[in-house]
């Protein structure tokens, strides 16, 4: 299943490419991503 990065229009053929991305290219503390799920980059 293809995932959709929540910040950005990429897109990763697993999870662990978009944890990676999310760390690398979003600055995301990759602990958090174990416990949330991705939280959306500004829904509020
Ligand atoms: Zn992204």
């Amino acid at each position: 299943m293809v995932r959709h990065c929540p910040r950005c229009e990429l897109r990763f053929r697993d999870d662990s490419e978009l944890k990676q991305h999310l760390v690398f290219d979003h600055g995301v503390d990759p602990e958090k991503l174990e416990r949330d799920q991705y939280p959306p980059a500004d829904t509020r």
